[in-house]
């Protein structure tokens, strides 16, 4: 397990799932070239591509951040028995992500906060556990914040789109349904202080309602940027977007306005998918930018 500091602020990587891309590169990423990943294999094989498989190293983990006051896991993972046909990597899973967030410290009860940057299926699985055949809450202490407009479009019962799409209806149904259900959710519009650390800002394009974490502390910051940005390739080529992102024009937007947050206030990035060791400072590099990994402490 690996943690980092922020100022006086914590933050541990709990791993799910750390493998391949389900897609060749090609499928992956929109825009994708293969002279652009040619010349960066030097430092991308292996724990970024592997030639092998021709597949992208794509790791699924919540970080779990501790200030004065809080208790934070930022997003949710895959999570464990979950029918999610046509995706393996997500599909009735049984991992140990519990035992490996209390080696981490940190009970689920000792969860005060959880925070979905989005409601895709990855990223909201350990919302909630399987109890007595019903899904429950996981987190029996936390509020649980989502975006409204993520949760507006995620909603079959809203969407007609959500409830022509099986994955997401099936995850809406097991894992952020019952967290409404059970008074636990708070919805949030526009920026959101959840405290004098820590803003949530709207980071559209990746989904409608994407939003992303910014934490700064005794003068030292860190963005949780969600599925902004999924792979370091993406920090030299800021205009390649995943499969998976749903509006493009903002997705690509988003991903350079962030990128440059992050090279103008010395923000640490710690996105959701990338390889280890999972966390970069942003430098400028002519028009785009480079990524500088910084490997955390042994925890
Ligand atoms: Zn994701």
């Amino acid at each position: 397990m690996a943690t980092w500091s922020i100022g006086e602020v914590s933050v541990t990587r709990v791993e799910e799932q750390l493998g391949f891309a389900s897609f060749p590169p090609e499928q992956h990423l929109d825009g994708f070239e293969r002279a652009v990943l040619e010349r960066h294999l030097a430092w991308l094989v292996p724990d970024h591509y592997s030639p092998e498989h021709n597949r992208l190293v794509s790791s699924v983990h919540s970080w779990l951040i501790r200030t004065r006051s809080h208790t934070i896991l930022l997003d949710c993972c895959a999570g464990n028995h979950k029918q999610r046909p046509g995706f393996a990597r997500f599909h009735q899973l049984d991992t140990p992500y519990l035992a490996r967030l209390r080696a981490a410290g940190a009970a689920p009860e000792d969860i005060d906060i959880v925070l979905c940057t989005h409601l895709h299926s990855d990223h909201v699985g350990w919302n909630t556990i399987l109890r007595d055949g019903r899904w429950v809450p996981t987190f029996p202490n936390a509020r649980y914040l989502f975006s409204r407009t993520e949760n507006e479009i995620g909603d079959p019962r809203r969407n007609p789109k959500a409830a022509a799409d099986p994955q997401r209806c099936n995850a809406y149904h097991d894992s952020v349904l019952p967290v409404i259900e059970a008074g636990q959710a708070t919805l949030v519009d526009g920026g959101h202080a959840i405290d004098d650390a820590m803003l949530i800002e709207p980071a559209p394009g990746h989904t409608p309602g994407h939003i992303v974490l910014k934490l700064a502390d005794r003068g030292e910051r860190a963005l949780f940027s969600g599925d902004a940005i999924h792979h370091p390739l993406q920090v030299y080529m800021p205009q390649w977007n995943s499969r998976f992102c749903e509006l493009p024009t903002e997705a690509r937007v988003t991903r350079r306005r962030l990128l440059e947050y992050c090279t103008e206030d010395k923000a640490l990035l710690f996105p959701i998918h990338f390889g280890a060791p999972h966390v970069a400072a942003i430098a400028r590099e002519g028009d785009a930018f480079s990524p500088q990994f910084v490997a955390g402490r042994a925890s």
